[in-house]
């Protein structure tokens, strides 16, 4: 069976100290590492994070990570 190729972007974001801001630190391309046809969420399971995916649409994750003193 060959691999589901669903893509997505992660958008790793933070909120420098003092700010209300968020930026983005990085980017990181997923890529679904499941069966073609499987049924629910994509899932990378290097970057271990599931998406799912809108017709037409490029999908972006957005995941917030607070700064580390
Ligand atoms: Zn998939």
């Amino acid at each position: 069976m060959s691999q589901c190729r669903s893509q997505a972007h992660l958008l790793v974001t933070l909120t420098p100290e003092g700010t209300m801001t968020n930026i983005v630190r990085r980017r990181i391309e997923l890529h679904c590492s499941l069966d073609e046809g499987h049924a629910g969420l994509h899932r990378d399971a290097e970057n271990d994070e599931e998406w799912e995916t809108i017709e037409g649409r490029p999908s972006t994750v957005v995941r917030h990570e607070d700064e580390k003193p």
